[in-house]
């Protein structure tokens, strides 16, 4: 297939300023160029890649919808590079067989019938504004096999929609299996309140645990204040790594700590964890709920609870970390999820398997 792929607006492509989407992006071009598929991404200026060919276009980035209150209108910054985007998709349309947009914005939505070449969008969050929901309810509505999203759970924030369920993979040759851990834990993520950073400074000045905290800082006042209310944490934060990196300074984790606010779309961070034998625990809320295995790759506690999750930190012991990488194995494999991403376009385009 002629693939053409749109980013995400919020930030420059291999920069990490758009969360997991873009490991999302980078694992299914990469399994999509060795079936021999052509890909290309088309992506803010600045956007970086080794192996995918991306066409960068200048304009202004978008916020980050879940910043906005539900209510908000759609906001366009002038000279928008989801415009122009959107824009470049519509000028060469008829080289590609299906445009996918992973961008969480407006206008990809809207846009979607004008369109010769059919535009399919895979939504990388839960309902955070009442005017996207609407865009988006709309589009699976006229078009109901267009709509990708990670899990089901983040399909329902949206209400009764037609949604396929694609979840997640990564390329597992990259994360080595630890069997040992060493003495402190995780937290990964973008510094950022929707991932409640100030869950995991309260448990970690309660137990007095080392938490290393690796990710894009996204809000500096909100680390500080969560430094600042919790002095007794010993939280370090470490950096934002390319995944080589980062899974070679976390793999040795006992656990990894995840604490979200907000019902959380995916959290790729729980599959590259299992994939270094690191079991999960997490607040049973959004994606986490539909990949840890409760007792056996990790635990779900009940959601904004510290004690519950200092609970199950003391249970840690009992997961087998082989068990943590199988699970990856078994369910998060690149070639799974090239799979799941071909079945839906193939079910769009009518492409013969
Ligand atoms: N990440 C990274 N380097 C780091 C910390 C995080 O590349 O040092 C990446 C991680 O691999 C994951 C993303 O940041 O793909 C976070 O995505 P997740 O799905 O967990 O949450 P999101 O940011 O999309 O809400």
């Amino acid at each position: 297939m002629d693939l053409l792929f749109i980013s995400t607006s919020v930030g420059a492509f291999g920069t990490g300023i758009g969360g997991g989407v873009e490991l999302t992006i980078a694992n299914v071009c990469q399994y999509l160029l060795e079936k021999g598929h052509t890909v290309h991404l088309v992506a803010p200026s600045g956007s970086v890649s080794d192996t995918i060919p991306i066409v960068a276009l200048p304009g202004a980035l978008h916020s980050f919808a879940q910043n906005d209150r539900r209510d908000s209108p759609i906001q366009f910054p002038s000279n928008s590079v989801v415009g122009a985007m959107m824009d470049y998709a519509y000028q060469i349309q008829g080289r590609y067989d299906l445009i996918v947009s992973f961008a969480y914005d407006w206008l990809p939505f809207y846009l979607t019938s004008f369109f010769a070449t059919p535009l399919a969008h895979f939504v990388s969050m839960g309902s955070v504004s009442a005017a996207l929901d609407r865009v988006i309810v709309q589009t699976a509505r006229q078009f109901p096999r267009r709509i990708g999203m990670y899990t089901h759970v983040q399909a329902q924030t949206f209400g009764t929609i037609a949604a396929q369920i694609l979840s997640s993979g990564i390329d597992l040759d990259r994360y080595e299996f630890r069997e040992e851990p060493e003495n402190f834990y995780s937290w990964i993520g973008r510094i950022a309140p929707e991932k409640g950073l100030e869950d995991v400074a309260k448990l970690s000045e309660k137990l007095g645990i080392a938490v290393k905290i690796f990710g894009k800082m996204q809000s500096e006042s909100y680390w500080q204040e969560c430094c600042n209310r919790f002095p007794g944490a010993k939280l370090s934060y470490e950096g934002f790594f390319n995944t080589d990196e980062l899974q070679s300074r976390m793999g040795a984790s006992r656990a990894l700590i995840m604490t979200p606010k907000w019902v959380e779309a995916f959290g790729n961070v729980a599959i590259e964890a299992l994939a270094c034998g690191v079991p999960v625990i997490s607040y049973a809320r959004g994606g986490p709920v539909e990949i840890v295995r409760h007792n056996e790759t990790g635990f779900l506690v009940e959601p904004d609870n510290i004690e519950a999750l200092a609970a199950a930190l003391d249970r840690v012991d009992s997961i087998k970390r082989s068990k943590c990488r199988r699970q990856a194995e078994q369910e998060y494999s690149l070639e799974a999820l090239g799979e799941r991403f071909l079945a839906w376009f193939r079910l769009i385009t009518n492409a013969p398997a």
